[in-house]
């Protein structure tokens, strides 16, 4: 079961760059391929405003922290 409809996907860019966005379904997310922002799903409903994006981390700290 995709997060959001497949359809709605490939309309879906970044409202912020216009980058591409890959899902991700356990977190909820979609995530920006570009920036990086990380928009919240409801309810199968994604939120694309970028007030309510989380940033990504700054560039160069480590991805992984484990
Ligand atoms: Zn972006």
């Amino acid at each position: 079961m995709p997060l959001i409809d497949p359809k709605l996907m490939e309309i879906l860019v970044c409202p912020d760059c216009h980058g591409d966005l890959e899902e991700w379904e356990a977190q909820q997310r979609l995530v920006c391929q570009k920036c990086g922002k990380r928009y919240p799903v409801r309810d199968g409903i994604p939120v694309m405003l970028i007030e309510e994006a989380e940033l990504p981390p700054p560039s160069g700290e480590p991805q992984a922290q484990s």
